[in-house]
């Protein structure tokens, strides 16, 4: 029955199964290099994420919001802030997990709310950053139908985790006013080592940037801007990071630390230094990049077409 799907990027038809991992049909588009993985039954809902080990450890890491921004939130900001130096924009986070970027938005100027469906992560950010009418788990069904509009949608690392991303982005497409800007980031299927977190049920896509370009026309957007990162650091720190996880799978970026402790406590120095790092390792990460080493995310900017 799932032989003969179409891409969800590109649109063409005929993905092919490629493997298997647990559980889930991996599929291939040959045409634009996206990846999908499918499961027949299960759905990935807020529950897995509410109850799972890493998403609750990024509450108590991240005490202080701008720990939690990392390269895709900074390269948004830089494009944002050089096109709207008055700041009178109404931006959109999708997918806000606490309301980290969404204080940081209004930190800096902007008009911005964020939706979620975390309930745990939505109450620790208006507790601890102050975003009580600011975050919420409102849909964007709900959102439409009260009649919102944007000048700004982001959406970071949330596509990949999501059943039917097509339709998430076509609804951002109706909340944007015309001519309004879509800010997208996902990891890049081209990554250098792959980690267990870009597996499911944690990761149900992977994009190649020829993918996520081609899905974003296809549903009515005109790329502007496309970005790879490579981070030496992001490298060093994730794959590091893996030998202090127990392989039982139990939380969804590939087990549990052994000592929780232990791990808040480098995870808090390694978000603390992380400027400092990204600094000195800069000149490593432009010769990679030349070479073609990417790590770990990409980045497109689009902009929504006129009908
Ligand atoms: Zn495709």
């Amino acid at each position: 029955m799932l032989n003969q799907i179409a891409c969800q990027c590109c649109g063409l038809n005929g993905m092919k199964v490629i493997g298997h991992t647990g559980e889930y049909e991996q599929f291939l588009c040959e045409s634009c290099g996206y990846v999908r993985f499918f499961h027949i039954s299960k759905e990935v809902g807020h529950q897995l994420y509410e109850a799972d080990a890493d998403y609750n450890d990024d509450l108590v890491v991240a005490t202080d919001y701008v720990d939690l921004i990392q390269w895709n939130h900074k390269q948004a900001l830089k494009y944002l802030n050089k096109k709207f130096p008055s700041r009178d924009v109404a931006l959109l986070d999708i997918g806000c997990f606490n309301g980290f970027f969404v204080r940081k938005l209004l930190n800096s100027g902007y008009d911005a709310i964020g939706i979620d469906f975390n309930n745990k992560a939505l109450n620790f950010g208006k507790s601890n950053y102050g975003l009580e009418d600011r975050i919420s788990n409102k849909t964007l069904k709900q959102l439409l139908s009260e009649g919102s509009q944007f000048d700004v949608v982001t959406m970071f690392e949330v596509i990949e985790h999501l059943e039917d991303f097509p339709l998430v982005l076509s609804d951002a497409h109706k909340l944007l006013k015309p001519g309004g800007l879509l800010i997208l980031s996902t990891p890049n299927s081209r990554m250098f080592w792959r980690p267990d977190l870009d597996f499911p049920p944690h990761h149900l896509s992977r994009f190649t940037p020829k993918s996520l370009a081609s899905c974003v026309v296809r549903l009515g957007f005109t790329p502007l801007l496309s970005l790879e990162q490579t981070s030496t650091f992001d490298l060093i720190r994730n794959y590091i990071g893996s030998f202090f996880r127990h392989k039982d799978r139990k939380s969804m970026r590939g087990g549990e630390f052994r000592s929780k402790s232990l791990s808040i406590f480098l995870r808090r120095i390694a978000n603390k230094s992380k400027g400092l790092w990204y600094f000195l390792l800069w000149p490593v990460d432009m010769i990679l990049h030349v070479i073609g080493i990417r790590y770990i995310g990409q980045m497109i900017i689009a902009k929504k077409r006129a009908v």
